[in-house]
């Protein structure tokens, strides 16, 4: 297989990222997405959307903290979006809802064991019983989450996710929640191939992403939910997440297959691809 190129930033040199599913330098600007400084791209060879010109990791753990950008985003729509905002505001008590949706979804699909809970903010995603750990950039965030995964039998490694990672050991986990974390990821599919190390063989990755495929993001344009500059660095497909997935050794598996068209976010299950599978 060939070597996985991570890619790096520095304050030092001028920021240019390769495609993150292909490894190909050739791309082309869309213009109608990229408000300057930022530039959105598509690869030329396999149409893999991505930011080119993303934040570095040190400024990610300090700067562009993503407590400090979610504030900022607030004020973004507040601004530019009053009805909108307004409807939403009216409507929150939805939020409960989805609050007793997400926590019934993750038991089913995770059931129990060690699940690591990837760019875990303050800690506390993942219901009882479930043994929880995470990997968290925000310096800020990673020490509460430390403290509360500590009382139930996990921690939290502070750190960029495919440095942090590193950390466990081979098949330690029998789940990993990738829950809007991917699309902040300038090297998902090396972190998706150290993910496949740590988990077992029976284990399961639960992914949510923007999805850039969706019917609201040709109405809305520019002002599509799923855009967030500069802290979405990757804008997944059904088709560019999958085959990311695979590359990566997993099979692949859409939760909301039924209404993926008008839903502006992509639920996908991965496993294992069982060794030897191909060999009968
Ligand atoms: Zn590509």
């Amino acid at each position: 297989m060939q070597a996985l190129k991570i890619y790096e930033t520095s304050a030092n040199k001028p920021q240019q990222r390769w495609c993150s599913s292909c490894g190909s330098f050739d791309h082309s600007d869309i213009d109608k997405y990229s408000p300057s400084p930022w530039r959105i791209v598509s690869c030329s060879s396999c149409d893999f959307v991505y930011l080119a010109n993303p934040a570095s990791y040190d400024e990610l753990a300090e700067e562009q903290a993503w407590e400090k950008n979610s504030n900022e985003e607030a004020t973004r729509r507040r601004t530019q979006r009053p009805i909108l905002d307004q409807l939403s505001k009216a409507t929150r008590w939805r939020l409960n809802l989805l609050g007793h949706d997400r926590t019934h979804r993750f038991l089913k699909v995770f059931q129990q064991g060690r699940i690591l809970d990837i760019g875990c903010g303050p800690g506390t995603t993942l219901p009882q019983p479930l043994v929880p750990f995470g990997v968290e950039i925000s310096k800020c965030l990673s020490g509460m989450a430390d403290k509360v995964m500590r009382q139930r039998g996990g921690y939290c490694v502070q750190g960029a996710a495919t440095e942090g990672i590193k950390e466990f050991e081979d098949n330690f986990f029998d789940g990993i929640l990738l829950h809007s974390f991917l699309e902040h990821e300038t090297n998902p599919l090396p972190l998706l191939v150290g993910l496949h190390r740590i988990l077992n063989n029976e284990g399961v990755v639960y992914i949510r992403v923007p999805n850039f495929s969706s019917l609201n993001r040709h109405v809305m344009g520019r002002k599509w939910c799923g855009f967030r500059y500069p802290d979405h660095v990757n804008y997944f497909t059904v088709k560019s997440l999958g085959q990311m997935a695979e590359k990566a050794g997993f099979k692949y598996n859409i939760l909301n297959r039924a209404n993926i068209l008008v839903d502006d976010n992509i639920k996908m299950s991965l496993r294992k691809i069982e060794i030897g599978a191909f060999d009968a």
